[in-house]
């Protein structure tokens, strides 16, 4: 599904993705642990070409990532496309991002209305369904500003819902909750994962790691360090970087 090969990503002289390889199966869900700074969120970016790459290519279900490819030359696809392309690629921030002033459906409902042009009614109605599944069927006239940040988090998980994204990337999705709200977001992206969404997470939960990842993967200045399953690489590092990092947040 996804497929990331030799990706590089400076900015200015400080090469920021040094070489990352990565490959996720269609259903699964890969989890991404590092340090502040290893280029976590950079590698999500790349994947619907929030950031360009330097080098290396990426592919999202067959499709290359920002690039056309003609003969052996790449060629960069023009805005509408792109916006198109990103439109099956679903990205959760960590603070959010919902528009202030709209309510919650009418965050929901924007981008399908616009970017896919389908009718009102029905995307209303999905975006009813979808508010029902992340247990916000109440909430669809509030504005953002009245619900909790867990609430806003799980609005902005129905609202990447709604594109029927093929792939869903969270950055830090519950860290900017305060604790006693962390649970209700990872709930809902753990039911994403029974459900067979594929997702990447970059998340410090080790436990939602542990529990809902298929691989976990560890990565330090730029390069992935380790990955393999939750349970080798969480209990049985290989790495001495793992380990220490391990022991900071465990
Ligand atoms: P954190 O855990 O703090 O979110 P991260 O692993 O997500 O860290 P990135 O945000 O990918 O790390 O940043 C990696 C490096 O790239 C950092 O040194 C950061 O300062 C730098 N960087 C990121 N974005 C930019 C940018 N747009 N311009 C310049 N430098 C950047
Ligand atoms: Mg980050």
């Amino acid at each position: 599904m996804v497929d990331i090969k030799s990706v590089h990503k400076s900015f200015g002289s400080v090469e920021v993705l040094r070489g990352i390889d990565l490959e996720v199966r269609a259903g699964e869900v890969t989890v991404v642990l590092g340090p502040s700074g290893s280029g976590k969120s950079t590698l999500l970016r790349t994947i619907n070409h929030l950031e360009k790459v330097d080098s290396g290519w990426i592919s999202v279900d067959g499709q290359l990532v920002g690039y056309r490819r003609s003969g052996d030359k790449l060629y960069e696809l023009r805005e509408r496309e792109i916006l198109k392309q990103r439109t099956h690629i679903g990205f959760v921030f960590q603070n959010f991002h919902l528009f202030p002033h709209l309510t919650v459906l009418e965050n929901i409902v924007e981008a399908p209305l616009s970017a896919l042009k389908r009718p009102r009614a029905e995307v209303v109605d999905s975006a009813r369904k979808l508010l029902d599944r992340v247990g916000l069927a109440d909430k669809a006239d509030a504005y953002p500003r009245q619900l909790s940040g867990g609430q806003q988090q799980r609005v902005a998980i129905a609202r990447a819902l709604a594109l029927e994204p093929k792939l869903l990337l969270f950055d830090e999705p519950t860290s900017a909750l305060d604790p006693e709200l962390v649970g209700e977001v990872l709930d809902v992206i753990r039911d994403l994962a029974h459900q067979g969404t594929t997702m990447i997470v970059v998340t410090h939960e080790i436990g939602f790691a542990r529990e809902v990842a298929d691989t976990v993967v560890f990565m330090d200045e730029g390069r992935i360090v380790e990955r393999g399953a939750p349970g080798d690489v969480l209990d049985a590092p290989r790495e001495d970087r793992t380990r220490a990092f391990l022991s900071k947040v465990l």
